[in-house]
């Protein structure tokens, strides 16, 4: 891939695209060894070398980051008033980043967040019906007769009823602890599925999307990036 110079190093965090054109006209920059001044040049980002200030430079197309979403903070990647989840990437590089769907602002839990689209739009494609699995927290019993109820789909006042969803019951009582695997994406799903048979979810955690697992050892408000295991396994 080609790209200019200057967007080159900004991409890779090292400075706002006017700072970095300053650093090459000071000579601060090397291709290939030999320094250039001039911010337009392509470079080919899989063959060229780049030094900036004297250290090598490299590039990476994307990053791939796992959130441990906290509640209180919005899935987006800027808002005047909020915290988003993209505040949250302290060490990010790029300044194109994006979370692959939404949690609600009071939901907890896994959040991919990436610039890469393509992947974005193979996990939220309505046709690929990738799983998500969530943990709740809901007010009152639930019951055998909500299993069938979520096995069988839900009208949760859309225009289609809800595809089959897995439900199950890990802890029952006043306050169920339950697992939830759905297969779409719909606005507060899980909420209104519950809604629908007359309860209420108190708290809302997403464990896995696809084939990646939140990672226990994170916090919320933790983050770590992906492997490349990970990665390939999505890709
Ligand atoms: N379903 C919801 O109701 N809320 C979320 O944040 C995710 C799924």
């Amino acid at each position: 891939m080609k790209i200019r110079l200057d967007k080159y190093l900004a991409d890779m965090g090292l400075g706002t695209r006017s700072e970095v054109k300053k650093e090459i006209r000071n000579g601060r920059v090397s291709l290939n060894g030999t320094a250039v001044y001039r911010p337009e040049i392509k470079i080919d980002t899989d063959q060229d070398k780049i030094t900036f200030q004297g250290e090598p430079v490299i590039y990476e197309k994307y990053e791939y980051y796992m959130l441990n979403k906290p509640a209180g903070v919005v899935s987006a990647t800027e808002d005047r008033n909020e915290t988003t989840v993209i505040d949250l990437i302290k060490d990010r590089k790029r300044d194109d980043l994006f979370p692959v769907g939404r949690l609600d602002k009071d939901t907890e839990g896994l959040l991919i967040i990436t610039n890469d689209g393509d992947l974005a739009h193979r996990l939220l494609s309505p046709k690929k019906h990738v799983d998500k699995v969530y943990f709740a927290r809901v007010k009152g019993l639930v019951t055998e007769e909500d299993i069938q109820s979520f096995t069988q789909g839900l009208d949760i006042g859309d225009e289609k009823p809800t595809l089959p969803a897995e439900l199950v019951i890990c802890s029952p009582g006043g306050i169920s602890e339950i697992c939830l695997t759905i297969r779409e994406g719909r606005f507060h799903q899980v909420k209104r599925m519950f809604q629908a048979v007359g309860k209420e979810v108190i708290y809302l955690k997403r464990l896995r999307m696809g084939c990646i697992t939140l990672d226990e050892a994170l916090k919320p408000g933790e983050y770590r990036r992906l492997t490349e295991e990970e990665v390939k396994r999505l890709c």
